[in-house]
């Protein structure tokens, strides 16, 4: 086992240098797996928020960044896809002591992906562009493309580097200055994303790090009159929040909110296929996931298959610290968390669901020491218990039984989310007939919880508005300015 440490310490990156927050504050920062603290952070509060918004206006008013030619800044993006993947393990090292994923996780999957992403928007920059309406014969009208300006990204626990790419490199792409708040459970990877831009070329004030409390320096940022838009993703509860307090300046605000997803597995599908499917689809990162099919709707006549085989890989799931290689799953991110899921837990035993597996926290584990919770698969379950309605955001599935193709269509849609969905079937039309009709930002069909840097991902009705990744998430970082010219008579 790995036992690197992560660093010790972590200051806040302003105006291209890293300090102490004007308080003097910090904050600790504890590993799941073993309660231990790792490192002490300086605490962003409002004035911090103030010096980062000065620097972040500067670096667009008078600094190199906006006059750099749009093949340059792509040429920084790359460079700092580059430096995630020459710094990997220490990356993975870092990320999976903050939150407690596996090091296969966050060193195989998320960190490339990451790298990925930084790679992809590198080639958008300079691909950036206007239009000429021929509507007129008596003038020149255009369009041009210009960075919003001073973007505040503000990012949760449960992929903090990964989430955190899927705002910095847009935002960055379209030419406009950054001020990344990570979430105060897992600020470490943030305060690397800044080394990394520093390290690539980065101008001073155009990527800055504040970790902080989201009530402190997240809410100073979300009224700060000088930040032209908000890019979240987090709980819906706070994305109201956010979106109400914005809306004092009129800055531009992009949601990536909560989920209680979909997954449907019809009796025609491939099953062992669909099994791994749903497993993966509730446990990948301990279920702190948005998009996690934490619905799994089975067609009745394999129901209890279904439920079986499920309970079986279930129990099978080996706990403990996410860096040991033979652990498959870790803790879940927080004491608060941990409460919370169990809370959920208590509840669909008392409104009568059957734990089919798990059902309680994992105290054999680590010497009872972290946050360890057993995959739970609940059966039985009813549309108004409170497992199959609210975001849970841990191991815990609720398996729930459907007729046919309208059933469970009006069922999946019965819920205030719509960020994501799974259907899996040989049919092809039923498939498209599926994805078609559930109302959702993301539909998989024969796989699940699978992201390309091209394709957008975003919520539909409480789960958010605007998209992050492809194309789209660009757009949320630029204005439209329209130019009219007189030809004359
Ligand atoms: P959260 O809403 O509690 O916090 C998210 C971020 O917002 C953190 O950085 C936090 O410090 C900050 N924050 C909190 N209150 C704030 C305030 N009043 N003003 C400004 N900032 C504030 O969410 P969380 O618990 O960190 O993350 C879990 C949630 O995130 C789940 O609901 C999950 O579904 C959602 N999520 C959504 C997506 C997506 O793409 N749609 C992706 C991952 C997670």
């Amino acid at each position: 086992m790995d036992t690197t440490p992560a660093p010790a310490s972590g200051r806040l990156l302003i105006d291209g240098q890293w300090v102490d927050a004007r308080s003097g504050k910090t904050f600790a920062t504890v590993n799941p797996a073993d309660e231990t603290v790792i490192g002490n952070v300086a605490e962003a509060a409002v004035e911090d928020a103030d010096a980062a918004v000065v620097a972040a206006r500067k670096a667009l008013a008078s600094g190199p960044w906006p006059k750099m030619p749009a093949a340059e800044r792509g040429k920084v993006l790359w460079r700092m896809g580059e430096l995630i993947l020459e710094r990997l393990p220490q990356l993975s090292m870092i990320e999976t002591q903050d939150t407690g994923k596996t090091l296969f996780d966050s060193g195989k999957i998320e960190l490339p992906m990451a790298a990925q992403i930084f790679q992809f928007y590198a080639g958008t920059a300079s691909k950036i562009a206007g239009k000429t309406p021929a509507a007129r014969s008596d003038a020149f009208l255009y369009t041009t493309r210009e960075p919003v300006g001073v973007v505040a990204a503000i990012v949760p626990w449960n992929f903090p580097f990964l989430l955190a790419s899927w705002k910095v490199a847009p935002a960055l792409a379209a030419g406009c200055s950054v001020i990344l708040k990570p979430a105060s459970q897992t600020p470490l990877s943030a305060i690397e994303m800044g080394r990394i831009g520093l390290d690539a070329g980065l101008p001073p004030g155009v990527l800055q790090v504040l970790p902080g409390a989201g009530s402190g320096v997240g809410m100073a940022l979300v009224r700060h009159p000088g930040v032209d838009k908000v890019a979240f993703t987090g709980s819906t509860h706070v994305g109201k929040t956010i979106v109400r307090e914005a809306s004092a300046t009129l800055k531009r605000v992009t949601v990536e909110l909560g989920g209680k997803s979909p997954n449907v597995v019809f009796a025609d599908a491939d099953l062992e296929a669909a099994i791994r499917g749903a497993f993966s689809g509730i446990f990948y990162n301990k279920g702190e996931v948005c998009a996690a099919g934490s619905r799994l709707f089975v067609e009745k006549s394999i129901h209890d298959r279904i439920v079986g085989q499920l309970a079986e890989r279930a129990d099978a799931v080996v706990l403990g610290d996410p860096r040991d290689k033979a652990t498959r799953m870790g803790p879940v991110v927080s004491a608060g968390q941990m409460d919370a899921v169990l809370g959920y837990i208590a509840s669909g035993k008392t409104e009568g669901a059957t734990v089919a597996a798990g059902g309680r926290r994992a105290t054999e584990v680590n010497g009872g020491r972290g946050y360890f919770v057993r995959p739970t698969v609940f059966a039985g379950v009813t549309p108004q218990m409170k497992i199959a309605r609210e975001e849970i955001f841990g191991p815990v599935l609720a398996v729930l039984p459907f007729d046919d193709v309208d059933d469970v269509v009006s069922r999946a849609n019965e819920t205030i989310y719509g960020l994501a969905a799974g259907v899996w079937t040989r049919d092809v039309a039923k498939a498209h007939r599926v994805a078609r009709a559930i109302r959702a930002g993301t539909v998989w069909v024969n796989t699940y919880n699978l992201y390309d840097p091209a394709l957008p991902f975003g919520g539909f009705k409480e789960s958010g508005y605007g998209r992050d990744l492809g194309e789209e998430a660009l757009d949320g970082y630029l204005e439209t300015k329209s130019v009219w010219i007189d030809l004359g008579r």
